[in-house]
């Protein structure tokens, strides 16, 4: 494995602040093949619901917003889960608003499980339903889901509390992040780029988090105003220039930080740049979620403006985004599960602690 590289947070600021980060990006675009080679990781992304018990300040799926919310049956999520796996996917994210309440857990529960059984474990599941309970993420990975997506969205408690309602508590998502890493989870997080209010500061704060926690995933976009969200009446403290480039370089510096890591290029870069998750593959990411979620729900799973990427069906967007990949000579691995090298590296260095 390569040697870690250390960053001090004046290095990670100059390297955020690089007028020309054309060397940056290589060294991770270097970094990235020696770990990776060309080649991609792919998760099938499917949004059941769009239900939302809560309602920060930046999404369009919240609560208060008068939206047609929909809720998949059961069957049609594992058969989805199943078409996934046989076109060759080696892995699912499960993507939903947030709902604590015992029934909405019992549901996933029953989904995760039949998923597990139907694919004989073969496929991984990965799950990104918010915050919940120690017991529900304990009884979701009894069930079968491996991998866990919560981002801490900033992790300077002061712009997370400027961008989430009072009872939406900063303490209570670090707790939800440790649970998830005690029971066993790769455990994956991530912040918004160009939030307002937010500085470079806040930014390597952000990476220098991610390196304290030891997360095994990573997946980090800009930040996308929407007008219906009570964060849009900010738009005009939005500090950081450049959203897009500054995205990239927060990628890249991740990847050259965090090492073995696996870091999704997101699709809410491609709102800022028609190519904007190649440029992320090309500098440091090795992730992609193509949406296997049906285009009659789709069209009301809007996070943010624009998210609603103009494919046909599941198939039509893979095929979209494999011929993006062949043009910058990169590759979606088929049948491959595509666990964050990082999880077993870590699992190792804890296992020797336990022994001192
Ligand atoms: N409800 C779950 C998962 C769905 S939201 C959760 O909150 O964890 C997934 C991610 O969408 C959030 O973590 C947030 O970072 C991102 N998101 C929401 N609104 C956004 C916006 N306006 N611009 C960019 N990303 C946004
Ligand atoms: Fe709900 Fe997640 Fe959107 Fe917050 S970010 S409102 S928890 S869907």
């Amino acid at each position: 494995m390569e040697k870690e590289i250390f960053f001090s947070k004046k290095e990670i600021i100059e390297s955020l602040s690089l007028k020309d980060p054309r060397d940056l990006f290589f060294c991770a675009d270097r970094l990235s093949q020696k770990l990776f080679d060309n080649k991609v990781y792919i998760r099938g992304i499917i949004e059941p619901t769009n239900f939302c018990q809560k309602n920060c300040f930046y999404c369009a799926l919240r609560k208060e917003r008068q939206i047609s919310r929909y809720k998949m049956m059961k069957e049609e999520i594992v058969d989805l889960a199943f078409c996934a796996y046989q076109k060759g996917y080696g892995s699912i994210v499960i993507q939903t608003g947030e709902n604590k309440s015992q029934e909405n857990i019992n549901f996933f529960v029953d989904v995760v499980r039949r998923v597990s059984q139907k694919t004989s474990g073969k496929l991984g599941i990965t799950l990104s339903l918010g915050e919940l309970s120690k017991e529900a993420y304990l009884q979701l990975f009894e069930a079968g889901a491996s991998r866990y997506l919560l981002r801490i969205e900033s992790s300077s408690q002061k712009l997370y509390e400027n961008i989430h309602p009072h009872d939406h508590l900063f303490d209570e998502r670090l707790r939800a992040l440790e649970d998830l890493k005690e029971i066993g989870y790769q455990v994956g997080s991530g912040v918004m780029i160009g939030l307002p209010f937010q500085t470079i500061d806040d930014l390597a704060e952000d990476l220098l988090f991610f390196k304290k926690f030891d997360f095994d995933m990573i997946g980090m976009g800009p930040y996308i105003p929407h007008i219906d969200t009570p964060l849009y009446l900010y738009r005009d403290r939005i500090i950081l220039k450049d959203v897009f480039n500054l995205s990239l370089k927060m990628i890249a510096i991740a990847r050259l930080l965090l090492n073995d890591v696996n870091i999704a290029a997101t699709t809410a870069l491609d709102v800022l740049d028609p190519k904007g998750r190649e440029k992320a593959l090309l500098c440091g990411a090795n992730v992609i979620m193509p949406i296997c979620t049906p285009l009659k729900y789709r069209k009301d799973y809007k996070l943010y403006v624009n998210n609603f990427l103009g494919y046909k069906n599941a198939e039509d967007c893979l095929n979209r985004l494999n011929l993006r990949l062949k043009g910058i000579n990169k590759e979606m691995i088929f049948y491959h599960l595509g666990d964050p090298f990082h999880y077993f590296s870590r699992r190792k260095k804890e296992d020797a602690h336990k022994q001192i």
